[in-house]
């Protein structure tokens, strides 16, 4: 380091990287996040943009702006593909796939989960996941789509199919994307179409354990049946989905039994997550321990044996019971500020000690669970609570006004305010008119009846 002033490099400006950047805005170091997107990105209600209620600007916020006042932290918009620990330095791919380095004296890996279809990367082609902006416009597309083409066709089993909408996974984002799209096909667009009738969109939720929202003890996972099914969701539990094509899903019931199919033009994912690229990549190069989802094992520090002056923090740090929840990014990010700042003052390191602030999600309008230790939630008062977090952890006050705003517009009129969705550039011979890439691809190497988990 020499005279020179401390240089921390934190790669992802999630919600681990955000807060660690935040708390060290200031502080006599300099501070570099990268990031691949250029934006911070608030997950949690990116359902609701997939489901044209926000729009990708009310869940996102540039990191330039939000660092604009810090002048120690340096935005810088890349993907990280390589690390050398020897010479402590990073090197970053550009958008134009020209790559720059950059050196480090501490390393914060914040990188975050993908959407993980436990080996089956085929079902990608007609499952798209959640995970990023890319994926809620993806999503958005084809669900409004499938309603229009729906809207085209006679009755019949062809127009059943692009009415019917899979979702596979029982956790939060699953009953969310469920819940959403029955409540707008039942209030936003009942009114829209002739020829169709939206209240008579299927949605079918499948899961591989007994009930959904399983990180909630069962009372609350019991009311959050009731609302689903009051809302027409149909759930199928203790099953796996072991196939995903262009026009349906296969269905394995766990207990063994004949497997079932259904026909539905639209399939959603959100079964799993794994580490991304970058992550699998620095655990082998400094000979980290992995889980099975490619978590980085770390020491009680929050740092990589051996390297002391590497962290991981947030849904990549694998240590027992830190669980894969913004609360638990974002005290990552502060602690790893701390270590920095009692390093600049001579003082040791602490261990990490996660604190559960609790958990809520969200099932329908005025319907929300909290779970906050013996603190348990439903309904109304669940909902409310739910709004309030929400708000407070979004980032920038100018997203956090118009989300409330649009919010109250949507609950009074049932209007979606952000619907656009586009399907190729008219004009642009290499542009299809259409929904998906995918049809002038070759067809997937094998689709093997292995199972898998939902
Ligand atoms: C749909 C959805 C709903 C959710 N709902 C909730 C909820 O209600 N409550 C809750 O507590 N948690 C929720 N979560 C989980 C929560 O969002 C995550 O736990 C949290 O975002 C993890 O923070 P992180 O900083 O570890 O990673 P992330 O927030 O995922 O950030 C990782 C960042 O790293 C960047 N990145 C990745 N690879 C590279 C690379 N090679 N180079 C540079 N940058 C890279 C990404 O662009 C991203 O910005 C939800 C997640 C999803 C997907």
């Amino acid at each position: 380091m020499g005279n020179s002033r401390m240089r921390v490099l934190i790669i992802g400006g999630g919600f681990g990287g955000l807060f660690c950047a935040r708390r060290l805005g200031g502080v006599d170091v300099d501070v570099t996040l990268l990031d691949r997107a250029a934006g911070h990105l608030f997950q949690p209600l990116l359902y609701q943009c997939a489901t044209g209620t926000l729009s990708i600007g009310q869940i996102s916020r540039p990191l330039r702006e939000e660092f604009a006042r810090h002048r120690n932290v340096t935005t810088l918009l890349g993907e990280a593909v390589d690390v050398d620990p020897q010479s402590r330095q990073v090197t970053a791919r550009r958008p134009d796939e020209t790559t720059f380095t950059i050196d480090y004296d501490v390393l914060v890996v914040a990188a975050g989960m993908q959407q993980s279809y436990f080996g089956k990367e085929h079902f990608a082609q007609w499952a798209p996941g959640m995970k990023t902006l890319d994926d809620a416009l993806h999503i958005r597309q084809r669900v409004f789509t499938a309603f229009e083409i729906a809207e085209t066709l006679p009755p019949g089993p062809e127009r059943d199919g692009w009415l019917t909408f899979a979702v596979a996974g029982g956790g939060p984002t699953g009953v969310e994307l469920a819940g959403q799209i029955r409540e707008m096909a039942t209030r936003t667009l009942a009114h829209e179409f002739h020829s169709i009738d939206p209240e008579e969109a299927r949605v079918l939720l499948f899961d591989g354990g007994e009930r959904v929202l399983k990180a909630f003890c069962p009372e609350l996972g019991e009311k959050a049946t009731q609302s689903l099914n009051r809302l027409g969701v149909e759930l199928h539990m203790g099953v796996h989905v072991t196939d995903v094509r262009r026009d349906g899903v296969t269905i394995s019931p766990k207990a063994g039994g004949p497997d079932e199919q259904y026909a539905a033009r639209t399939v959603l994912w959100t079964a799993g997550v794994e580490a991304v690229p970058f992550a699998r990549h620095i655990a082998e190069v400094l000979g980290a321990e992995t889980d099975r989802s490619g978590r980085i094992a770390v020491e009680p520090d929050l740092s990589v044996a051996g390297y002391p002056e590497v962290f991981v923090i947030g849904d990549l740090a694998g240590r027992e019971n830190l669980p894969g929840v913004a609360e638990n990014a974002m005290q990552g990010g502060l602690h790893v500020a701390s270590c920095v700042r009692r390093e600049l003052a001579g003082k040791p390191r602490k261990p990490f000690r996660y604190r559960d602030l609790g958990s809520a999600a969200y099932i329908a309008r005025g319907q929300a669970l909290l779970q906050v230790g013996p603190v348990k939630v439903a309904g109304f008062f669940g909902w409310l609570a739910w709004g309030f977090i929400h708000i407070a952890f979004l980032a920038g006050i100018r997203n956090r006004f118009s989300t409330v705003g649009t919010w109250l517009v949507t609950i009074a009129r049932a209007s979606r305010s952000h619907r656009a969705f586009m399907l190729g550039a008219a004009g642009l011979p290499e542009q299809r008119y259409t929904w998906t890439t995918w049809d002038a691809l070759p067809p997937p190497p094998d689709s093997s009846p292995e199972r898998d988990k939902t």
